[in-house]
């Protein structure tokens, strides 16, 4: 009983203790204003999920630069499709999270998967390796990723992807005289399906 009888005085409000008066007043309407000016809404851009994605370029520890994935962005514009990385690229805070393929990453299924200076680890490959066509780029002949890549291109990926976007290109404003069977063109037409 005694217990009790503190418990119940312990949870007295201050108020009541000090028999102080909650009062009520006005405030001018200019003080409640906030001081915050809102010049712009600017609505957050929803990019799509890579795990939705048709077309992937895919960059690796072979890039140099962060700016270097500007390179890849303009592929995967001529081509439609979205830029993802491997891990240790979202680790040096060149991409996001959202963007990684691999076992800590995303899962990746699309029609066109072009990975640029990518080993090739199976923590990577794991979460691509049922992509319809995969197509690798490596400048190392015995890169993993080669085993798994239905075509691979053995080379320097600052020399191939400027080229490959230069014929995507060309293919796409003279595509008919080119011929469907053109390299190029099967890349083209894999990635419009
Ligand atoms: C528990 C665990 C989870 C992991 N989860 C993931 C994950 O989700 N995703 C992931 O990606 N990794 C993950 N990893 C890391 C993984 O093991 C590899 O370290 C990583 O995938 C390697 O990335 P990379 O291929 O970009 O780099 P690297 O293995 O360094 O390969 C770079 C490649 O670029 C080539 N290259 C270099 N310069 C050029 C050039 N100029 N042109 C062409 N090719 C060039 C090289 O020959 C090399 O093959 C995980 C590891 C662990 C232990």
């Amino acid at each position: 009983m005694e217990k009790a009888q503190k418990i119940k005085e312990s949870t007295k409000f201050p108020a009541e203790e000090s028999n102080k008066r909650i009062e009520m007043c006005k405030l001018p309407k200019n003080k409640m204003k906030s001081r915050i000016d809102i010049i712009k809404v600017i609505p957050k851009e929803v990019q799509p999920s890579i795990s939705e994605a048709e077309v992937i370029v895919a960059g690796g520890r072979g890039l140099k630069d962060k700016k270097d994935l500007a390179m890849l962005e303009e592929l995967a514009d001529l081509l439609g499709g979205q830029v993802a990385v491997t891990r240790p690229l979202v680790e040096a805070g060149w991409a996001p999270y959202t963007k990684q393929i691999g076992l800590s990453g995303r899962t990746v299924r699309p029609r066109l998967i072009i990975t640029c200076g990518i080993s090739g680890a199976v923590q990577f490959t794991a979460c691509m390796n049922t992509s319809q066509c995969i197509i690798a780029i490596n400048k190392d002949k015995n890169a993993p990723i080669f085993k798994i890549a239905h075509y691979g291109i053995v080379g320097d990926l600052y020399e191939i992807v400027p080229r490959l976007c230069g014929k995507i290109r060309a293919y796409k404003l003279y595509g008919d005289s080119i011929g469907s069977d053109d390299p190029v063109g099967k890349i083209v037409s894999l990635s419009n399906q």
